[in-house]
């Protein structure tokens, strides 16, 4: 979170913003994938680059409540998923710090370059 530049990701297994092509996170970041966002599938990562949070929103989940931000494309300022701040179940605590992405939202960068 909040860095200056855009930073680019190697490896395989890439996730960018549908739109832009902004590289978000690595698949090697990946924690679960057992998650649903408002477009539906989601996946949890432990670490994600060039996106910007708005303001914390106190949210009623599934899982209990949770303090949280969302999060948009850096570049063109999409909103891509949300920020866990703070879990008050305790179970839950382990996604404070970590980040969801709305699969629909995302792309798949590698498997794009395999199709050509
Ligand atoms: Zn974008």
């Amino acid at each position: 979170m909040g860095y200056m530049h855009q930073a680019f990701l190697g490896g395989k297994g890439i996730y960018a913003c549908r739109d832009c092509h902004t590289h978000i996170a690595q698949r090697s970041s990946i924690e679960s994938r057992q998650y649903t966002g408002q477009y539906g599938r989601a996946i949890l990562f432990t670490d994600i680059v060039n996106v910007r949070a708005g303001q914390e929103d106190k949210r009623s989940m599934t899982t209990g409540v949770h303090i949280v931000r969302d999060i948009y494309c850096m570049r063109c300022s999409k909103y891509v998923g949300w920020t866990y701040v703070k879990a008050f179940e305790s179970d839950q605590r382990f996604k404070e710090g970590k980040f969801i992405l709305e699969r629909e939202l995302i792309c798949d960068i590698t498997r794009d370059w395999e199709v050509y």
